[in-house]
């Protein structure tokens, strides 16, 4: 009797935040993304649970792109006793060096900062992971190419990487499980980028599948018509005009570099006067230099801007803080400026000490240029909280808060339709994940709209069989 294959949903399922799909078959056991929870305490609480299947029985992970909420649960799981190989694109590997170490200094950096201002209620705070455990994380890195060849993961099953354009190196991934029946095959689109996004190309057209997991972030939302560009001319016109400071917490990876590139332009159109941009993420240089040097992914305006600029990511008058020391001079800096610090969400990093200082000035203004997840001190600020909880301490809410949603990496709705068009047939069993449940319920309802598919959003924990 053959073994039954299944496929389990253990993050990314009613949350938009911790992805992780397990594969099964008689013979392997494959992890597709290795994400961390991010968001309130009850999501956070899972990244300390002993994982809900035995680290060391799987025998490979696949990555479909480096942002942490698919990749900064690794470290932990190789702590738990993961060994396997774990395949990517060059562009995640790129990144994957940087931000993995990061995170767990963030871990390391935040227990400590618990420990000594004594707001922990375990004594002492550990951190989640250690930068050791990130960097033996490193070493099982795979790189595979995105063009869509197939690449043997594990006995029975192989996978092909295509352009997801959601960030550099991100990709969708087709998982074909072979055996003495008919392959199976199921379609992860991962995350998936807009149509004519900066920087980098647009998602590959998706490949027929049995099985299809399809995101569903902005399931039940159009972005802006206000082009970001045009939002971010108005918005650093006006601080320049009056003398004030926009902080834009922002993804070091993809957003920061979208936003120095859109910045540049304005400026060297004379659309906006030249004021200091101070990109404060010591990580966010080293992504510019992945994304400038991985030319393969790179779209035809970008190919056209570094024809014209050999740093088409620098504004003209930028600073990058790499100390903790530089960016807490910083932060004391008085007049018009723009300062783009990290996490995105303001969930950790340094984005938070500039947080306690323009969270309460009234002349300042936060721009919001990504995703929100529920809990973050993000969401609240862009919700209208007044008072909220910054570094332990209890602070006002006066500045000005803008949102730019046309800068999402992630394809609306509509997009995600158009991507969809694109496949070959109709898959047998859809599933709609990486959504609140709002929105997954309403990404599910578009598409049995459109396409009359059997569409299921999958609970936390719950398995499907491939037969
Ligand atoms: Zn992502």
């Amino acid at each position: 009797m053959r073994a039954m294959s299944t496929l389990s949903f253990w993050g990314a399922a009613g949350t938009v935040t911790g992805s992780k799909y397990l594969i099964e078959t008689g013979r392997a056991r494959v992890l597709i993304d290795c994400g961390l929870f991010q968001g309130g305490h009850d999501l956070r609480d899972r990244n300390w649970q002993e994982p809900p299947f035995n680290a060391a029985s799987v025998d490979a992970v696949i990555i479909t792109h480096a942002h942490i909420d698919h990749t900064g649960y690794l470290p932990r799981f190789v702590n738990h006793g993961f060994r396997g190989p774990v395949y990517c694109s060059a562009g995640t590997a790129d990144l994957m060096k940087i931000l993995l170490p990061d995170s767990a200094r963030l871990q390391e950096e935040d227990a400590d900062y618990r420990n000594r201002h004594k707001i922990t209620k375990h004594l002492p705070a550990l951190p989640l992971y250690t930068e050791q455990d990130a960097r033996e994380t490193l070493k099982l890195l795979q790189v595979v190419p995105n063009n869509g060849a197939p690449v043997r993961v594990v006995k029975n099953i192989e996978a092909e990487f295509r352009i997801a354009g959601h960030i550099l190196g991100s990709s969708q991934v087709l998982v074909r499980i072979n055996g003495d029946q008919e392959p199976r095959t199921v379609l992860f689109s991962g995350d998936l980028g807009k149509y004519d996004q900066p920087i980098i190309g647009d998602p590959e057209p998706p490949p027929a599948c049995d099985y299809l997991l399809i995101e569903s972030t902005y399931g039940d939302r159009l972005h802006d018509i206000e082009p970001p560009k045009e939002a971010l001319e108005r918005i650093i016109k006006n601080a320049a005009a009056r003398n004030s400071v926009v902080l834009i917490p922002a993804f070091a990876v993809g957003r920061a570099q979208e936003l120095v590139y859109l910045i540049r332009e304005l400026e060297d159109e004379k659309r906006i006067p030249i004021i200091p941009v101070i990109l404060d993420s010591p990580m966010a240089a080293l992504a510019t230099q992945a994304y400038a040097a991985r030319k393969e992914e790179h779209d035809e305006d970008y190919a056209q801007a570094l024809k014209r600029s050999p740093t088409p990511l620098r504004t003209h008058s930028m600073t990058t803080a790499s100390s903790r020391e530089e960016s807490k001079r910083l932060n004391s800096a008085q007049g018009a400026r723009v300062i783009i610090s990290a996490s995105g969400m303001m969930n950790g990093g340094r984005v938070l000490h500039h947080a306690l200082r323009v969270l309460p000035d009234e002349n300042a203004t936060v721009v919001f240029v990504g995703y929100q997840a529920a809990g973050t001190l993000g969401r609240r600020v862009a919700d209208g909280e007044k008072q909220v909880k910054v570094l332990g301490q209890w602070i006002s809410v006066r500045c000005a808060t803008e949102k730019i949603g046309g800068f999402s990496a992630h394809a609306d709705w509509k997009e995600v339709i158009r991507w969809l068009e694109g496949l070959p047939a109709s898959p047998k069993r859809v599933f709609v994940t990486h959504g609140e449940v709002g929105s997954a319920g309403a990404m599910a309802a578009h598409l049995r709209e459109r396409f009359n598919w059997q569409v299921e959003v999958p609970q936390y924990g719950e398995k499907a069989s491939l037969e």
